[in-house]
């Protein structure tokens, strides 16, 4: 009988500590699409004031060299501006990269949204 090995290659194990969510396609119905948006286009109203681990960063941009972004970073779209609140590591592994274009999970908002996360 054949072996039922079909699935995609991982991540070589144990290489890093983190664990992936993998797609979720319930969630992604429900107003949120998966797109790659320009680094410099998303606005980051808490970025100066959140201070990140530099050796969390660095160990991403390793990463994310080698495999990757596993998981698109949660970024809200209210009247037609990006603001990214989490993900704040991986957005700055790249900038640091240099990189053009980071994968996000866009969710419209509205204003009213876009004000609790300022508080
Ligand atoms: P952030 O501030 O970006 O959320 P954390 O250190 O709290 O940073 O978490 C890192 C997150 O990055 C985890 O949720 C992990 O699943 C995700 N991730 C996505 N792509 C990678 C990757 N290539 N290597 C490591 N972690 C990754």
């Amino acid at each position: 009988e054949e072996s039922q090995s079909t699935s995609a290659p991982q991540p070589a194990a144990g290489k890093y500590s983190w664990t992936f969510d993998g797609p979720s396609p319930a969630r992604e119905g429900g107003g949120r699409q998966v797109m790659d948006l320009p680094v410099a286009s998303i606005r980051r109203p808490l970025g100066r004031t959140r201070a990140n681990n530099q050796d969390k960063v660095a160990a991403l941009m390793e990463s994310i060299q080698d495999i990757g972004l596993q998981e698109p970073i949660d970024v809200l779209l209210v009247d037609g501006v990006y603001y990214g609140f989490s993900g704040c590591h991986r957005f700055e592994a790249h900038q640091r990269l240099g990189l053009e274009t980071i994968r996000c999970r866009v969710r419209k908002a509205n204003q009213q949204v876009l004000k609790m996360h300022l508080m």
